[in-house]
């Protein structure tokens, strides 16, 4: 158990969704961390589903991937991308549907003896514990609270944070909310009342914020914020502006700026070391002062909803900041190849066809990977973007027209993709059919998993190292009974995982082209960055100069 040493801030919301509480909690813990605290994030999310595995990503956006294999909400993704020494797994994100599920597994073993089971104490009580199994180790546990203040859906959670603070110790225990304070065009101002109404509707269940983060689109004036402060009974120093940034990783030096990581710390009574934001600094001003500009396209089919590819955005970004360069990503529908028209693809540097699942727009993506490797326009893959390339291949390299995946064709006389279970029969060669395959959740390989690099490969330079562990997320694999066919013909298996099922592949003839069966976007972090995506931007960036310098030569 966390015991008193380990400190609990709860994060909660106000007035409208979306606010980037996600972003305000992993950018306090990146500030925590820059004080030399060991932080641990927790989100807990208001809905019933158990978990957000099965969700469609046009929904709820991406369902980020744990090392350990939980799929999980993509704030966990934030958590990892600003907290360097966060690890997440699955107790670090749960909902109501998995708390409930759980009591109600209890009830039903007969753990609570006859009694009448309720939200209170038996929802709260599973809140709590699972609340405080993550103080262990750690000095500061930030909990994230989904939902907005207010909802019927996050009364439990709050309720429980309500008792846990006084189970720890009011020093021990820190509340922020975050609220929007809207501009009014016709009044010329900053509206406060909606974020005075938030607080109060915090206080009827007995919470009261010490901190006030306060999200506008214009500079909070002193009278606003003392308005704030007076009406909300949250310290004046407490009531923290912040306005719109240009990017997310700017958001822990502002709110630095604003004495956040100060007060918070005052609040604990911890001398602690002050924050150390070189590392910030930089990721800020790369981002900003670019050297150079790119363009790729990003072939995929959940468009409707920015954060379906979060992480991948935030990937290619931080190869942006590696390389100074500022990435201009073309979001391309693959229905709309499917059906012919190339004409997007016409002008970018390089092309990424990332993961999906199902048969709408994957022949777009085959259709992708084929115009990269005849243009030589570097190429990644991810998932089934490396189906896509395999595919591809097959078809028109190796010249077996049925080639395809079983997930779109069960009965392709040519199943380069499928199913270990329809594949691996190493003596017959035969493919066969396993009952409960279509089970999708029971099947997947999912997390983090062990991948050895052959030597002289592309991706063994890139990572400059022989084995890797990248996380994975799909249920099928390359059909390994093709490969020495494919390997002559000049595609390159450059990676196999521990079980020897094809991890990488790269086509050796062409400038770069590379795919991966797992999802590098998911290790990818603004300060570090992620050798494969650093390629990929690198690769994107020559051909630009390439064809600058070809331009010019014409004009000449
Ligand atoms: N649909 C493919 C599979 O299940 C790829 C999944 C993915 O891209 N994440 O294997």
């Amino acid at each position: 158990m966390g015991g008193i040493t380990t400190h609990y801030i709860f994060v909660t919301g106000g007035v409208v969704s979306s606010l980037g509480k996600g972003i305000v909690t992993a950018s306090l813990g990146a500030l925590l961390e820059a004080r030399r605290l060991r932080v641990n994030i927790l989100k807990m999310d208001p809905y019933i589903n158990v978990d957000p595995g099965t969700m469609n990503p046009s929904q709820h956006g991406e369902v980020f991937v744990t090392a350990d294999g939980a799929e999980t909400d993509l704030d966990l993704g934030h958590y990892e991308r600003f907290v360097r020494g966060s690890r997440m797994s699955q107790s670090n994100n749960f909902t109501t549907g998995s708390v409930y599920a759980e009591v109600i597994r209890k009830e039903r073993r007969g753990d609570y003896l006859g009694r009448t089971v309720q939200v209170i104490p038996h929802i709260t009580d599973e809140i709590k514990r699972r609340i405080l199994a993550l103080g262990e180790d750690h000095d500061a546990v930030i909990v994230e609270i989904g939902g907005t203040v207010g909802d019927i859906e996050s009364q439990p959670f709050l309720e429980a944070a309500r008792q846990l603070r006084l189970e720890v110790g009011a020093r021990n225990a820190l509340f922020i909310h975050l609220t929007l304070v809207p501009w009014l065009p016709t009044a010329g101002e900053l509206k406060t009342k909606p974020t005075q109404n938030s607080v109060k509707e915090l206080r009827s269940i007995s919470l009261q914020p010490e901190i006030q983060v306060c999200r506008s689109t214009e500079p909070l004036p002193r009278d606003a914020r003392a308005k704030i402060a007076l009406f909300t009974n949250v310290e004046e120093r407490a009531v923290v502006p912040l306005e719109d940034a240009d990017c997310i990783y700017e958001i822990p030096l502002l709110l630095n700026r604003q004495g956040l990581d100060k007060i918070v710390v005052e609040h604990f009574g911890r001398s602690c070391a002050s924050a150390d934001l070189g590392e910030w600094e930089r990721v800020v001003d790369h981002l900003t002062n670019p050297l150079r500009k790119t363009a790729i396209a990003l072939v995929g089919k959940y468009l409707d909803v920015p954060d379906a590819y979060k992480s991948l955005a935030e990937a290619i970004a931080h190869a942006g900041i590696q390389t100074r360069t500022e990435v201009e990503v073309r979001y391309v529908d693959a229905e709309e190849i499917e059906q012919g028209d190339d004409s997007a693809l016409a002008d970018v540097h390089a092309i990424l066809v990332p993961g999906g699942f199902g048969e709408r727009g994957f022949e777009g993506k085959v259709r992708a990977a084929r115009y990269a490797r005849e243009r030589n326009l570097p190429y990644l893959g991810i998932c089934y973007g490396l189906h896509a390339a395999v595919i591809d291949f097959a078809r028109n390299v190796a010249g077996y027209d049925n080639a395809n995946s079983t997930e779109i064709n069960p009965n392709t006389r040519d199943p380069v993709i499928g199913l270990v279970s329809e594949w691996r029969d190493e003596t017959t060669g035969e493919m066969h059919r396993r009952d409960g395959d279509e089970d999708r959740g029971g099947t997947m390989r999912l997390g983090e998993q062990g991948c050895r690099l052959m030597d002289g490969t592309l991706a063994r330079n890139l990572y400059a190292t022989g084995t890797v562990s990248e996380r994975h997320r799909h249920r099928y694999e390359v059909n390994d009974h093709y490969i020495s066919e494919f390997e002559s013909l000049g595609l390159k298996v450059a990676g196999r995982s521990d079980e020897q099922l094809v991890e990488m592949i790269e086509l050796p003839g062409q400038d770069w082209f590379v795919a991966c069966q797992f999802h590098p976007e998911f290790t990818s972090s603004p300060r570090d960055g992620h050798p494969l995506f650093r390629g990929f931007i690198e690769a994107a960036n020559r051909h630009a100069a390439a064809v600058a310098t070809s331009a010019q030569a014409a004009a000449d």
